[in-house]
């Protein structure tokens, strides 16, 4: 593929060549400073690829984006967004795919990212059917504090799903895939919470909590197949399945977890406002709701990324 030419010719090319863009950490790196193992995988314009920093031995996985691809199919601002949202999020919570360093050279950009070694939560499920309401739980828990957090930092990922939910090499969740993630800025913000109460639209309180809340929707749907092993909507088609998610059809297996049930339903609330957790942080429907639901009673929220992880299952 283009990409895997780029990065090919990147690899023999010197370091001087490079352009880094992250003058934070005063380096300059390139491509020269890593050793490129196998391909991770490979998106629509990225190949993924295990590296490792020479000068530490740390391992990595690098992003590497064609640039050419990217501009004839403008999607530049697709790549850019994801560095933005990712920057952001910066390495303040181990549920994230962290970006360490970015450079670039003439043909690619480089994304050096935490590696995740176990793959793509979708494998798993798919593999495995379901998973366990121990292994349900605990992953539930995981995405539930790092979508937090991800919240808390004004972004919104926008696409939470398994094949976005990878699993490091101690079987923990690291959320990836911020390219359609969106960046909540100050002046919206300001619309909805320094604004005049009285005369503030429904739409635009909306639409910034729906954008939050479409992120605790995706945690519903998720929480529903790892269980089901199915999803909780889905149509013979595309239009289909919109129509399902529209009229709230949706039905749980015989047996399925009454306390996960009650979860789901309430994630599954079609006004945004009412999803649990949807509400601003210290109020009655917030976060710490969430946090609270009788699902997660037996989880111990402090030590949920230190506690050992349950046999995935
Ligand atoms: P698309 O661009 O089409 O939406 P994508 O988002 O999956 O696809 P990439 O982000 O380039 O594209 O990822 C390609 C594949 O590489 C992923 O499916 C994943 O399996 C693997 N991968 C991505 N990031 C990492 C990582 N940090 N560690 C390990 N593997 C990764």
């Amino acid at each position: 593929t283009p990409t895997l030419t780029a990065a090919a010719q990147a690899r023999s090319k010197s370091r001087n060549r490079s352009k880094s863009q992250n003058r934070s950490a005063n380096s300059r790196l390139s491509a020269a400073d890593f050793a490129f193992g196998e391909t991770l995988g490979e998106g629509s314009y990225s190949t993924v690829m295990r590296a490792t920093y020479l000068r530490t031995g740390q391992e990595y996985a690098i992003k590497i984006l064609d640039k050419n691809h990217l501009m004839r199919k403008e999607k530049m601002h697709v790549a850019l967004a994801e560095k933005n949202a990712l920057v952001k999020l910066g390495a303040g919570h181990p549920g994230i795919v962290h970006l360490h360093w970015t450079f670039q050279d003439d043909w690619s950009l480089f994304f050096v990212l935490d590696l995740a070694t176990n793959g793509e939560m979708q494998t798993r499920i798919s593999r495995l059917g379901s998973l366990s309401l121990t292994c349900s739980r605990y992953y539930a828990a995981q995405i539930v504090d790092a979508v937090d957090y991800i919240h808390t930092k004004d972004v919104i990922h926008r696409d939470l799903k398994p094949e976005n939910l990878l699993l490091d090499n101690a079987y923990r969740i690291k959320i990836t895939d911020f390219g359609t993630a969106k960046i909540i800025e100050p002046s919206e913000r300001a619309n909805t919470f320094v604004g005049t109460a009285q005369y503030v639209s429904p739409e635009l309180l909306e639409k910034n909590e729906t954008s939050k809340s479409s992120d605790l929707w995706a945690i519903g749907c998720i929480i529903y197949q790892m269980i089901a092993g199915r999803f909780a909507f889905q149509g013979l088609s595309e239009y289909l399945t919109w129509q399902k998610i529209k009229s709230l059809d949706y039905s749980f297996p015989d047996g399925f977890d009454p306390d996960a049930k009650d979860l789901v339903e309430r994630l599954f609330a079609r006004d945004p406002l009412q999803r649990l957790g949807a509400g601003l942080p210290g109020g009655p429907n917030g976060p710490e709701a969430l946090r609270s639901h009788p699902f997660f009673a037996s989880i111990s929220w402090s030590t949920l990324w230190t506690d050992p992880v349950p046999p995935l299952e």
